[in-house]
């Protein structure tokens, strides 16, 4: 038998509840990822236990989903979710179970989970506890529903999404028959909150196993959550993949890839309906705005560009046209943004060396006039760069002050 490598806090919270009769593993992801040698991202534990019982035994807790078992356990600033054995009973809404009832059996609490690879125990010194033989499918690199995979779809349709994504983060295949239960049973995931959908489905686009991805669509599950989106990407599977496989792990470029044909105003509908924050939606519609033209190859009108839609914009938008059009100038434009960048020029109103405040001590009434000036004064330094000190500009505004009635609207 392997051993799996456990942090010390873990392997304490499972020794002190031992020590005081109690049984408790490490559970679900953390024991998945390790087996995989991946690092798990959060240390899941499960116990006989029940939660006053494990609060009674820490001295920092907090209830954190007692309705379902959980507490959390901190230990050295770090937060370990401890959940007793639990049943669920009948599901409400292909969600949400309508109430939990505890269980002294381990077997019972690995029988709710979602797939034989997320329902494997482990403990230091039992080894593995795994009913479902998940390892073996972890080994096969196969993902498969515990039990019946059309009831467990049927009781929470998530697992649905949660099967698409993990085949992208591990590259692993659907077995058969929770394929066949996932695609009998799409329409169940109009039952799930769009944030809830929109959190897979940003956790599937950043995956590495992009040719995973047609599954959500394959299997006619898209086309329950965003009928359009689907054709679109049904239409266009064959040259989508490599593109994603070669775009940085980042939501908004990837998303802007995925609603490549979409308008920004649908590309915005879109994104509002599964309510994606405001940055994301904002970076993708400009994105998808700028993304046919061309981005200038000279110094001034690069620079215009990255002042009007922001420095970090214009790097993506780089980035993007690499992929989604390789034909463009947008390599010696990418050259020219990186010198421009090294450089450090002036792009922005704040970075510019002379401010609001400079211009009232020149005379320059606050208004629109100093608005418009500042403007002007920016639009030289996009030129030249070499302008942007202080003294050139105040020689400049009174030059202009001089020529001109500012301030007088
Ligand atoms: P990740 O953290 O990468 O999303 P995970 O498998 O750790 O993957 P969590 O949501 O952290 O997923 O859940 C921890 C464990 O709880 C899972 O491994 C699984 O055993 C169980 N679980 C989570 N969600 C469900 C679900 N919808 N249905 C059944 N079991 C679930
Ligand atoms: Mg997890």
């Amino acid at each position: 038998m392997y051993s799996l490598f456990l942090p010390a806090d873990a392997a304490e919270i499972l020794h002190t509840l031992n020590t005081h009769g109690h049984e408790a593993y490490i559970v679900g992801g953390c024991v998945r990822d390790s087996i995989l040698g991946r690092t798990p991202q959060d240390w899941d534990i499960t116990t006989s236990a029940l939660p006053e019982e494990t609060k009674a035994l820490f001295p920092h807790t907090f209830d954190t989903g007692i309705q379902h078992g959980t507490i959390t356990v901190v230990l050295h600033r770090t937060n370990y979710e401890v959940t007793t054995y639990r049943v669920d009973g009948e599901y409400a809404d292909c969600r949400h179970p309508i109430g939990v009832t505890y269980t002294k059996k381990l077997e019972e609490d690995l029988l709710r989970r979602d797939f034989t690879m997320n329902a494997i125990a482990y403990h230091p010194k039992e080894g593995f506890r795994d009913p479902f033989h998940g390892q073996a499918d972890i080994a096969a690199g196969i993902i498969r529903g515990v039990g019946d995979p059309a009831l467990r779809f049927q009781e929470d349709a998530l697992r649905m999404l949660r099967c698409v994504r993990f085949a992208a983060q591990l590259g692993f295949s659907v077995e058969e028959a929770t394929y066949a239960a996932l695609c009998a049973h799409t329409a169940l995931i109009r039952n799930i909150s769009v944030e809830r959908i929109r959190e897979e489905m940003d956790k599937l686009w950043l995956s590495p196993y992009t040719e995973k991805m047609p599954l959500l669509w394959e299997s006619g599950l898209l086309a329950q959550i965003d009928p359009m989106l689907s054709t679109r990407l049904m239409c266009r599977s064959q040259p989508l993949l490599p593109q994603l496989a070669q775009c940085p792990k980042e939501a908004i470029l990837r998303w802007s890839i995925i609603l490549q044909d979409f308008t920004p105003l649908e590309a915005e509908h879109f994104l509002r309906g599964l309510k994606c924050d405001n940055f994301t939606i904002k970076q993708v519609c400009l994105l998808l705005a700028q993304l046919a033209d061309d981005v200038p190859t000279e110094a001034y009108p690069l620079r215009k560009l990255a002042s009007t839609i922001g420095a970090e914009t214009l790097s993506r938008l780089l980035t993007l046209q690499g992929i989604l059009r390789p034909l463009s100038p947008h390599t010696t434009s990418k050259a020219l943004w990186q010198n421009i960048l090294a450089d450090g020029d002036c792009l922005t109103l704040k970075t510019l060396a002379i401010s609001g405040k400079d211009l009232m001590a020149c005379g320059v009434p606050h208004g629109k006039g100093m608005g418009r000036l500042l403007d002007e004064l920016l639009d030289m330094v996009l030129r030249h760069p070499e302008k942007n000190t202080k003294e050139l500009l105040t020689e400049q505004v009174l030059l202009r002050l001089q020529a001109a009635d500012y301030g007088k609207e």
